[in-house]
């Protein structure tokens, strides 16, 4: 046994995180179920690092040092299980197993206990960076067993980005906590590239700016508030000219957005613990709609939109637009952050919500300037119940909602969707409101399924007899 670690699943991420960790002087066992991928990747980065490469995995498990640490990077989901039932029978105790996919937490949960029951260790980790960052240095997020964590913390924190010295990945707590913040934090790329496609739209059809230019202007962007790996990619895409047509890119690309279902876990995770989270579900739908192509061909000859108005300030526009982006977008990670809030007190993973800010800031997709601002938000107040309420964000989105107003009023009137621009301003002004129209609401529960209602100038619970003689009885004593 000469390997440290093992990595089985060479496919994109399986090997560029095989590859990062023994250029960093760690010798990797490497595995796949297909012998021939793990031949190929030996004739390609062999010459890296240290590897011994294994067509089997009697032949891998052998070549790892006890305790094993074995990562396995399979497609999410029944796959994960299958290499686990082939793993467990050869391994022994403590060894330790660790699921870096796209894992779904109810499952990371379940195989936490199953691994525990056969005496190893599991650890459910999120990976974020894709394909680059894997190789180069990716933003990570373990969680389950802590102990099982000490044994690879070292090698972990060496391979995952750094900003200002801090390696972007720490311990984020018990079972599936790894794995449930990676969720949130797909979920929350899913609202930022929504609201970046919707900035994109308004500008091009109500700002009139040609693609060129609103290349110029995300580039821009990039160097204020807006400042992050999105936006910063987003002025590249859209500078990029197709070689076929000599046109931009993006005007030939079939405008059909896929998706791979962690933006739908959050979502349907939102729904069961009952927190409100319209950015990344609104992102989820806009794609579900923008899949139905050629339902959208067929009404779109038949459903009339508004006559266009004359053309606005376009100047001011453009600035209104990165104003409702910034706003909006702070609302989606309010969101997000209020969600894990929720997880952790519900599943009891005391989540450090201001550490999670901290690993994100580097290696992921989502890293941004911003990050910094709610790592201090937490800092200050670490059981904060929603970050629009820091002063940094009260004042940011006081400032910014003349303009995010302006702008959901000129996309609708021009009849351009913002579904994410627009429920952040909904939201935002919902949560503000001391008193909103769920009075209505019960009242009218009560009149159809005598579902009661309390009173705010008294306790307990009411039901007017409606149907009866419409006098109010008090029903809980
Ligand atoms: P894929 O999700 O495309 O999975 C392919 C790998 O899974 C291959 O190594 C394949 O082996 C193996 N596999 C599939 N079924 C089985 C099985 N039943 N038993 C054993 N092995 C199996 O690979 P990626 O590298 O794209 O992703 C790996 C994980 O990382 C996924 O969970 C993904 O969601 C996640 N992830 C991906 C990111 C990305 O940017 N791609 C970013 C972050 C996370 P074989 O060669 O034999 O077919």
């Amino acid at each position: 046994a000469t390997s440290r670690i093992g990595v089985t699943g060479l496919a994109v991420m399986g090997a560029n995180l095989a590859r990062n960790i023994a250029r960093h002087g760690v010798p990797v066992a490497v595995h796949n179920r297909t012998a021939e991928r793990t031949r190929k990747f030996m004739r390609e980065y062999g010459g890296e690092g240290e590897f011994t490469a294994a067509e089997t995995v009697e032949e891998f498990v052998e070549a790892l040092e006890r305790p094993r640490r074995i990562i396995i990077m399979v497609k999410a989901g029944g796959p994960v299980d299958a290499v686990i039932d082939e793993l467990a029978p050869l391994l022994e105790e403590g060894d330790i197993l660790i699921d870096g996919g796209n894992s779904h937490f109810n499952d990371t949960r379940r195989r936490v206990e199953r691994c525990e029951r056969d005496g190893l260790r599991f650890i459910g980790t999120g990976v974020s960076g894709g394909e680059e960052g894997a190789l180069l240095g990716p933003s990570i997020m373990p969680g389950g067993d802590r102990e099982a964590y000490a044994e690879v913390e070292e090698i972990f924190t060496s391979i995952a980005a750094n900003v200002d010295g801090t390696p972007c990945c720490t311990y984020v707590g018990p079972d599936g906590a790894g794995h449930y913040v990676k969720m949130v934090h797909n979920g929350i790329e899913y609202a930022d590239i929504q609201l970046i496609a919707e900035a994109y739209d308004l500008l091009r059809h109500v700002a009139g700016l040609d693609v060129p230019a609103i290349a110029r202007t995300f580039e821009e962007w990039n160097s204020g508030d807006l400042e992050s790996f999105l936006v910063e990619i987003t002025a590249k895409v859209l500078a990029k000219t197709d070689e076929r047509t000599g046109g931009p890119l993006v005007d030939v690309i079939v405008d059909e957005a896929e998706q791979k279902g962690t933006g739908r876990w959050t979502a349907q995770d939102a729904l069961e613990l009952g927190v409100p989270l319209t950015g990344i579900t609104e992102a989820v739908y806009a794609r579900t709609l923008s899949s139905l192509r050629e339902e959208r061909g067929r009404a779109s000859g038949v459903l009339r939109g508004p006559v266009p108005s004359e053309e606005k300030d376009r100047k001011e526009l453009v600035d209104d637009i990165r104003q409702a982006l910034y706003a909006s977008k702070v609302v989606a990670y309010a969101q997000g952050f209020a969600q894990m809030h929720a997880a952790s007190r519900t599943h009891g993973w005391d989540l450090d919500l201001g550490a999670m800010a901290t690993i994100w800031r580097g290696g992921c997709i989502i890293r941004a300037r911003f990050l910094d601002r709610i790592r201090d938000a937490y800092a200050e107040r670490p059981d904060l119940e929603n970050l629009l309420t820091v002063p940094y964000f009260t004042e940011a989105t006081a400032k910014a909602q003349d303009a995010w107003r302006r702008v959901v009023m000129t996309a609708t009137e021009q009849g351009v969707p913002i579904p994410a621009f627009s429920s952040s301003l909904s939201y935002y002004d919902g949560y503000r409101r001391e008193r909103g129209p769920a009075a209505l609401i019960q009242g009218l529960r009560d009149f159809f399924g005598a579902h009661t209602y309390h009173r705010t100038d008294a306790e307990g619970a009411f039901h007017t007899r409606w149907a009866q003689d419409g006098t109010e009885v008090r029903t809980d004593t």
